[in-house]
């Protein structure tokens, strides 16, 4: 074991083998062995290649006319590596009437032609977790079916070439100690040990993952379809799915051409046909193919000498994989977006109905510079023969973020859809899913994938713009809030969106709004510096706390989620639905949903504007994803939903200045203290604008949140800013207040707390009240009951150029011991602040001193009285 002194003394332990330490790994034969082998000068004349016969004499199933019964539990719709994943983990669950059912045959999608690659490596926090749990599965599946899965883990190196590169090395270091995969920082020359063939010129250091590897997606699909008939699944080839409809009792009839199945579950897998089997049920589903092509090489000699196999290499300035197959290179890259293929035909069209076993015609222009990089960086790559050029389709969703989950618009329905790397995301995807059916709640946080975070507002073009761009820069640097352009602005955009661009804003992306992070006044350099550290916006993010600490601020609220909950049940639902005590008429607070096991899934703001009638707002990214769960649990219940985000904008005001503020611009003495006292709402006039007003802030100050139409909203704001300019008003964008959320201890969604953590560990006790029934209050009185395995507190940390913003390691005496889960900086007190997560028996220990790891450096830091509670 060896102990890597990194920057300022930070240590990261590690253990590189040597080509020594190990034996020639075993290999299987490339899944695409049935293609025809053709030469450098072939590769331009290649048409549409189509997969023999032979590699698909899969005989699953037989026909599902003769199926016993035409009822069962779940239809999962699609045979490859998703689809056959979550078949096996339903019927691992014990839903025993699991029926999958293929167009084709398995695999005979995207599955077949893929490189393979299965890494511990993700950069988002949460879809770490699907890869730990897809590797693992990867690791047993051999054992536990008899199918050779032909799984080789030789490691995997991300190569930095610049000095942005190692902080980028850094920064995913730093965020990943308290994960549970090794993964380690690798010299040049360690790099030149596990890879041979490599030129390290200009190789300032790589990321390793010793235990990523590769995996044969065939041989993975197969292992994974005998594991789900193993456990009870019913798998039906050449049977595709043609229509898809509701009953009343919410149960689906799956028609096919061989008959018609009812399924209470149905399971769209059906990767570059998911919009197709969407279409079915009336789902406009924000999925495009675009083509990804990668080279087989003919043998390369240097390998009959290695002992064992080179690690996967990414070389991200280059934008290409390269790995070693046998004793031949398969060598990917990603082109830019200019150059790479959006099958825009497919999207408009529809998939050509027998599209499956085919390749695209391959287009070695558009991979060339990728090519001459990789040359010139292995030079073994330059001396070989290109014997195949593969060119497939992927699915993407714009941000290359799959869809998994159920819809808010219908019962019983799951995507599985829109995996840009379907081969390691199926085995965790496959368990996350089928948990989620078979126990009602996410079994963990990874709303990113929710489904719910698109709607109409992700139009063809916005669809074609992002994934160009998703899959084009897929290997540039992605800094900490950087904000990409593609497809922008949406059609949510506020009422104030030009004129607060007039003011300087400098906007940033949530579900389709722009959203000011920040305003750029004369003298402040304008758009985004890129840095892991500090940048451009630190000074004027400063100078807006101020304003809502000292004086006023103003800002636009609109991407807010709006909902409204009425009808005579209501006050009766909200009150078993949301964890808080119900409001009074008039009044607000702030309340979370629970799901049965006790998890937080979420948090609202309660307006109770009548007996039964209440307006209900949360974060842009929760919209549809909290209004799924109040769909979810209303059946019992005479109310009536609706989302109304999109009917109703926001601007906010808050500082100690707010109420005389608001005083001039209304000439009267409505926002009193008297009048209009905290946490409560009204309808109120300001200068002929008719405003929902709530006495409320998430700013630690006090302030008021006002409702409006669009239309109102440029009037509104001259009012506003018109009587504020003699108390110094200024504009506050979304940065100043993450900010000062974080300085008041208020927690927030997806960050302290989730689906991952219980309210009591998370701080939000206080947001309960236990005296009623409500979802999942059994389940959180026996978490009280439990000694608490970690605990939320609060820290200041002794930073200078850099400031924690989440998921950052918190080391004590040596040892990962906990994380952040956000942060910022205290400009009053001129202080790093930060939530962090760690054992109880060390938040009990007075004077504990930690450090966060922040870009490779540690930073001294100690618990301090928790804001919200103090
Ligand atoms: C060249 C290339 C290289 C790749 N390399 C990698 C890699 O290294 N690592 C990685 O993780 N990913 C990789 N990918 C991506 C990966 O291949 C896909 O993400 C993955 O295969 C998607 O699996 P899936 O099960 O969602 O979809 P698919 O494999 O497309 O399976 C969908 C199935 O649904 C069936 N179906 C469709 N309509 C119906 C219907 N109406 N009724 C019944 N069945 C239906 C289809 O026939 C098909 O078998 C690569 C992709 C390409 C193109």
């Amino acid at each position: 074991m060896i102990r890597v002194q990194c920057r300022e003394g930070l240590a990261y332990e590690r253990k590189v083998p040597s080509t020594k330490d190990h034996k020639q790994a075993p290999i299987t034969m490339l899944s695409i062995a049935s293609l025809r082998n053709c030469g450098r000068a072939a590769l331009k004349s290649q048409s549409l290649l189509k997969l023999g016969p032979q590699r698909f004499a899969s005989t699953l199933g037989s026909s599902l006319s003769k199926r016993q019964s035409d009822e069962c539990d779940a239809v999962v719709i699609g045979g490859g590596a998703v689809g056959a994943s979550i078949a096996y983990h339903l019927a691992k669950r014990e839903v025993k009437d699991v029926v999958l059912l293929e167009k084709s045959e398995l695999t005979a999608g995207s599955t077949w032609h893929a490189a393979g690659l299965a890494t511990y490596f993700h950069p988002g926090i949460n879809l770490k977790r699907i890869h730990w749990d897809s590797i693992n599965l990867f690791n047993v599946l051999e054992a536990e079916t008899g199918q050779d899965v032909g799984f080789h883990k030789p490691g995997s190196l991300r190569l930095a070439t610049t000095p942005e590169r190692v902080n980028e090395i850094y920064y995913h270091m730093s965020r990943h100690g308290w994960n549970k995969a090794p993964q380690w920082i690798v010299s040049p020359e360690e790099i030149k040990e596990l890879c041979p063939i490599i030129n390290i010129d200009s190789v300032l250091a790589g990321l390793y993952n010793p235990n990523d590897g590769h995996i044969d997606p065939y041989s993975l699909t197969q292992a994974l379809a005998i594991g789900a008939r193993q456990y009870g699944a019913e798998i039906y080839v050449n049977t595709p799915v043609t229509d898809l409809k509701q009953r009343p009792d919410k149960r689906w009839e799956v028609h096919t051409d061989q008959g018609m199945l009812v399924a209470k579950h149905i399971i769209n897998a059906a990767g570059f046909y998911g919009r197709k089997i969407g279409q079915m049920v009336g789902l406009d589903l924000p999925l495009v193919a675009i083509h990804h092509q990668y080279c087989v090489t003919g043998s390369i000699p240097e390998f009959k000498d290695f002992k064992r196999e080179i690690p996967v290499m990414r070389d991200l300035e280059g934008s290409y994989y390269f790995r070693q197959e046998k004793d031949a290179l398969v060598v990917g890259p990603y082109e830019a977006p200019h150059k790479m293929v959006v099958c825009k035909d497919w999207y408009d069209k529809g998939v050509p109905p027998d599209f499956g076993k085919e390749l695209f015609e391959s287009d070695i222009d558009r991979i060339v510079d990728h090519y001459n990089i990789a040359m010139s960086r292995f030079p073994a790559f330059a001396n070989a023969d290109i014997q195949r050029l593969i060119s497939g389709p992927i699915t993407f969703a714009p941000e290359n973020i799959p869809l998994i989950g159920p819809v808010s618009e219908l019962r019983n329905y799951w995507n599985a859809v829109g995996f840009g790397y379907g081969i390691i995301h199926s085995g965790g995807a496959g368990r996350y899913l089928a948990d989620w059916i078979v126990d009602g709640e996410p079994p963990y946080d990874l709303m990113e994938t929710d489904g719910a975070r698109f709607d109409s507002w992700a139009t063809r073009d916005y669809l074609f713009d992002k994934v160009s761009e998703s899959y084009g820069l897929n290997n540039m640097i992605m800094y900490p809030k950087e904000e990409r352009p593609a497809g922008r602005p949406t059609s949510r955009v506020s009422g104030l969106y030009s004129s607060l661009s007039n003011h300087g804003a400098v906007y940033g992306f949530r579900s389709g709004w722009e959203v000011p992070n920040w305003f750029c006044l004369p003298g402040d350099v304008p758009g985004y510096i890129p840095s892991y550290k500090r940048t451009n916006w630190f000074g004027p993010v400063g100078r807006e706390c101020n304003f809502v600490l000292n004086k006023a601020g103003l800002y636009d609220l609109s991407s807010y989620g709006k909902v409204t909950v009425k009808g005579k049940d209501a006050a009766k639902f909200i009150s078993k639905v949301l964890a808080n005590k119900l409001p009074e008429v008039g009044q607000v607070n702030v309340s979370h949903m629970i799901t049965p096991k006790g998890r937080v899934y979420g948090e609202y703001e309660v307006l109770r504007l009548e007996e039964d009638n209440f307006f209900l707002t949360c974060g842009a990214a929760a919209e549809k994803h909290h209004l799924r769960w109040l769909i979810e649990n209303s059946a019992e219940y005479d109310v009536e939903i609706n989302n109304v985000t999109e009917e109703w904008n926001c601007l906010a005001i808050s500082g100690p200045k707010s109420r005389e503020i608001l005083a001039k611009a209304t000439g009267s003495s409505n926002f009193s203290e008297a009048n209009f006292p905290n946490h409560t709402c009204q309808m109120v006039l300001i200068n002929g604008v008719e405003v929902g007003a709530v006495a409320m802030s998430f700013t630690g100050q006090f302030g008021w949140e006002f409702y409006v139409r669009s239309s109102d909203m440029e009037a509104l704001h001259n009012n506003l800013w018109e009587a504020g300019s003699e108390f110094d008003i200024g504009h506050v964008g979304s940065y100043a207040l993450s900010n000062l959320r974080v300085k008041a201890g208020i927690r927030a969604l997806g960050l302290e707390f989730s689906v991952n953590t219980n309210p009591i560990e998370a701080g939000l006790e206080k947001y309960i009240d236990f005296t009623k029934p409500f979802i999942g209050k059994e389940a959180v009185l026996a978490e009280k009951l439990k000694e608490a395995s970690r605990q939320l507190v609060f820290l200041n940390v002794d930073t200078f150029d850099v400031d924690a913003e989440g998921n950052e390691s918190i080391w004590v005496n040596d040892a990962v011991q906990g994380y952040t889960t956000s942060g910022g900086f205290d400009y009053e007190a001129k202080k790093g602040i930060a939530f962090a997560y760690l054992p109880p028996h060390l938040v009990k220990e007075a004077g504990q001193s930690l450090q966060v790891d922040l870009i490779g450096r540690k930073y001294n830091a100690k618990i301090v009285a928790d804001p919200l509670h103090s």
